[in-house]
């Protein structure tokens, strides 16, 4: 019987489980909180990730260890791999923790990316504005996720707020200046490498956020296949180089027809979702087949899907259940402000009939904020 280790017991690993259950396979959890929702399912060990004889119990208990999270400590990964196989491998995930460092590689493999500069001290922020000019966005390198740690400085009078939020954040976290773009698109490419370094994808997504969280995932995008290839192109580079193993998403802007890269999460990721229906094999599944050295599974659509995110609140009813292709995920969590506590996926054969249902759900539930610029794009002729 294998047991797959997860750091984080968040929603990303309880549906890692769930998608590992008829593999046979068992897990175990380690998180900082008792009711990390991951621990409805599967045995949890609760501490510190910096703890030696918790992270000695979870190494002696398990056959290989994954993330459902990039922010636990690099050391702690790198103690682990010392120990126990540990994938994605740890230099890729200190590169994914750090913007700055995660830009750098970007750069230095052709992969474009917005002008960004390292800022160190209030006379480095300064001088990066007038290079980079506004607007611009000041960012934590470290622990930043759904646009938490990022203030947006439109007018150069901005610096002083900004500054204020972030400032002492620069010697313990970093900041890292990044250009404003106003793209057209955000896009995300999900792909899985394996042990052995075969690679796949699956179909280009496009998504829509709402005060930096996820709120809607397309796909397929609906891009031409000249861009999509480009996109996929970037993502073999990447894990090439880091000789990634496992799932993740690159992240990028779509400005003026050219793709951008904001970053690299690097595990399973809320844009990959709607794979657990909409396509052969899910996101889910094929990390723990690439993190075990099983072949990959096939990573086709199965049609059109669209996943709606639940932040903050749950929905009334279940009615989106009453369409052929709705579904509903809870992750047993209690709702709180900004909190994703579910998602719905709904997937169609046609992008017509994928319209039709977005316009139903909305409806019902009322949410036709949320599903609006998808029904838009998919009416777009492109
Ligand atoms: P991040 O945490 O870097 O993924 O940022 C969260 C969201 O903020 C992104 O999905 C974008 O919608 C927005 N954002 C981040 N960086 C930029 C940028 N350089 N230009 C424009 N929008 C950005």
């Amino acid at each position: 019987m294998t047991t797959v280790g997860i750091l984080g017991g968040g929603q990303l690993a309880r549906m890692l489980a769930l998608s590992g259950a008829p593999l046979g396979l068992r897990f175990l959890v380690m998180d900082t909180a008792p009711d990390a929702c991951a621990g409805q399912y599967v045995p949890m060990l609760v501490g510190d990730y910096r703890d030696e004889a918790m992270l000695a119990q979870f190494a002696q208990q398990v056959d290989v260890v994954t993330f459902d999270f990039e922010n636990v400590p690099a050391e702690s990964a790198q103690w682990l791999s010392e120990r126990v196989p540990v994938f994605p491998n740890p230099r890729a995930l200190a590169v994914a923790q750090d913007r700055l460092a995660e830009k750098t590689l970007f750069r230095e493999l052709d992969i474009p990316v917005p002008e960004f500069a390292a800022i160190a001290s209030r006379d480095e922020l300064d001088a990066a504005i007038v290079r980079i000019g506004v607007p611009c966005i000041l960012k934590t390198r470290r622990l930043g996720y759904d646009g938490k740690g990022q203030f947006r400085i439109k007018r150069v009078q901005d610096i002083v707020a900004a500054w204020d939020a972030l400032g002492a954040q620069a010697e313990t976290v970093g900041l890292i200046l990044e250009a404003f773009v106003p793209f057209e698109r955000e896009l995300s490419v999900i792909a899985v490498r394996g042990r052995d370094g075969e690679f796949r994808t699956w179909p280009l997504t496009e998504n829509w956020h709402v005060d930096g969280v996820l709120s809607a995932s397309l796909a397929p995008a609906k891009t031409d296949a000249a861009l999509a290839e480009t996109a996929f192109r970037h993502a073999r580079t990447l894990a090439d180089a880091l000789d990634y193993v496992g799932v993740f998403a690159l992240e990028l802007f779509c400005h003026n027809g050219e793709l951008l890269a904001n970053e690299l999460a690097p595990r399973v990721h809320n844009s990959g979702h709607w794979t657990i229906e909409g396509a052969e094999t899910s996101q889910f599944e094929n990390h723990l087949r690439a993190v075990l050295g099983l072949p990959l599974g096939d990573t086709r659509m199965l049609g059109h899907a669209c996943m709606l995110n639940w932040v903050g609140e749950l929905p009334e009813s279940l009615m989106v259940l009453r369409e052929p292709g709705g579904h509903w995920h809870d992750y047993g969590k209690s709702p709180r402000s900004g909190r994703k506590v579910g998602h719905s996926t709904l997937r169609a054969d046609s992008a017509t009939e994928l319209v039709s249902a977005l316009e139903r759900v909305g409806a019902i539930s009322g949410r036709q904020a949320q599903v609006a610029p998808v029904t838009s794009r998919l009416h777009a002729r492109k």
